[in-house]
């Protein structure tokens, strides 16, 4: 891929140059591979300031035409996915399959929303009355994805706003910021000027975060951040969606095929290199299968190598950035320290960039903090069980309840277990599906506010009752 050109914010529907740029680091090599554009705080006013502006006439076209545009941006990004997906692999280090894989899931969401349509509630048809409940957008939009998927993050909140009827400024996460510049330019010239607005930029959350300029920020990320996000709302008590942190738990039962779940359980653990919000962070195995199991992933880990995505046999990137690959590294020391067994999947021979072997953690103490925490990176304790009860109580004892699977050939009782499950999502059988159909949110301290499904589009709108007399 050739970096030699100069990626552009989109601003009003023009390219805006950066007052200064940043360093942009290829995860597989540690080195600066390029730069991207920083906006100073002057630039992201401009940015909030077209955004408003463009709002007031944005605000009165129809769903159709809005839902028509979205479907047109899905086309152009569609059309140039080869080139978005190399973008993406050099700044991001997933393999290129897995680059598309993200691609083709974000280009899906713009098909999706662009086909959901609020009906008009009616709540009393009477003799003295008719009410009917109207939706309506919110204003300018702030969203702020994380980086481990930053295209699908970012699609689930710009698809839903701008269908919604609001104006957006978008700002990707400082090390995933140019395949979402890249596409800012592309979609130049589909919405109205102002109406897609992507900025880019170290050091801006706080600011973005408590500008008065937004009527709803839309944030993804680590669940501290997410509370700094909602104290700086509320003064203005803006309107806000968080989708935070996760620590997963999967659920292995004893009538499982191992040799048929344990790729997908692999798969499910330890895509994108585990950095993934509804990785299983957590593998309860039952006490009659641990052993084959354990070894069967073992195994699995050792044979996926792990290396610079842009070679074709890589399965496992680098972890994504810096800040990342020492937090992951940290929580494996301390694991060691702790004396815990730990299984180590592939080694990579590249020690310059940021890489962690796939790495199981043999039944570890329920205290340990590979099990309490969330790694975010790929380190998966495994966890013994023989009883249901005491299994739910640990699987629950999180602080934390964003999604969870459930493996077993019992569906039934699969789904009596996923019923005591606290979390927003709970998979049996597979995992990491998120269609745009189904709202996907957090219990407890993983988020406030769904995305997808009727209610992540209504997340975007408020309502209006209106009282008809007859
Ligand atoms: P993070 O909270 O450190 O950063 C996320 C984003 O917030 C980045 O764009 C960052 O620049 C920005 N940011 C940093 N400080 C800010 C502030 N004070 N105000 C506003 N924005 C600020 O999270 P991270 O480490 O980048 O991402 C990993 C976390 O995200 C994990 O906990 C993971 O589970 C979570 N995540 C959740 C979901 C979900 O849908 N629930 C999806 C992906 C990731």
């Amino acid at each position: 891929m050739d970096l030699n050109r100069t990626f552009s914010m989109t601003v009003n529907g023009a390219a805006l140059a950066g007052a200064e740029t940043m360093d942009v680091i290829n995860p597989a090599t540690g080195e600066v591979c390029t730069n991207a554009p920083q906006a100073s705080k002057t630039q992201v006013d401009e940015a909030i300031a077209c955004a408003r502006s463009a709002f007031s006439q944005w605000k009165t076209t129809t769903i159709e035409e809005r839902q028509s545009l979205v479907k047109q941006a899905a086309r152009i990004l569609e059309a140039n996915i080869e080139e978005l997906a190399q973008i993406l692999l050099l700044e991001h280090g997933r393999p290129l399959q897995g680059c598309m894989m993200e691609l083709q899931a974000a280009i899906q969401y713009f098909d999706d929303f662009a086909a959901m349509t609020p009906e008009v509630l009616v709540t009393e048809d009477s003799d003295v009355r008719r009410v009917e409940v109207h939706y309506e957008p919110l204003g300018v939009v702030c969203a702020i994805p994380a980086w481990n998927f930053p295209i699908t993050l970012s699609a689930m909140k710009i698809c839903p706003a701008l269908v919604a009827g609001n104006t957006l400024v978008l700002r990707p996460s400082p090390t995933t910021s140019l395949t979402l510049l890249r596409i800012g330019e592309l979609l130049r010239d589909v919405f109205p000027a102002g109406v897609f607005n992507v900025i880019s930029g170290n050091g801006l959350g706080s600011f973005l975060t408590s500008h008065s300029g937004f009527d709803k920020i839309s944030y993804t990320g680590s669940t501290e951040t997410g509370k700094q996000v909602m104290a700086a709302g509320a003064d203005s008590l803006r309107r806000m969606t968080l989708e935070l942190g996760g620590n997963d738990a999967a659920i292995v039962l004893p009538d499982v095929d191992i040799e048929k779940v344990a790729p997908q359980i692999f798969f499910g653990a330890f895509f994108n290199s585990a950095q993934i919000c509804v990785a299983t962070k957590r593998l309860y195995i039952h006490a009659d299968i641990y052993e084959p199991l354990r070894d069967a992933l073992h195994q699995i880990a050792k044979a996926s190598k792990m290396g610079d995505g842009s070679e074709p046999d890589t399965v496992l990137g680098p972890i994504q950035n810096q800040r990342q690959y020492r937090s992951v590294s940290a929580l494996l020391e301390h694991a060691q320290k702790e004396g815990l067994t730990l299984l180590t999947g592939y080694q990579p021979e590249n020690q310059e960039g940021y890489f962690i072997p796939a790495t199981l953690v043999d039944n570890p103490p329920h205290d340990s903090r590979v099990v309490t925490e969330e790694a975010f990176g790929p380190i998966l304790p495994l966890i013994k069980f023989d009883n249901e009860d005491d299994l739910i109580q640990q699987v629950n004892s999180s602080k934390y309840g964003l999604a969870g699977a459930i493996w077993a050939q019992d569906t039934q009782k699969a789904v009596t277990l996923a019923k005591r499950m606290d979390t927003g999502t709970v998979w049996i059988n597979e995992n990491l599906y998120l269609p745009a159909s189904t709202p996907f949110g957090g219990h407890k301290q993983s988020g406030i506010g769904v995305e997808n499904g009727m209610a992540g589009l209504l997340g975007f709108m408020q309502q209006k009752a209106i009282y008809i007399p007859k």
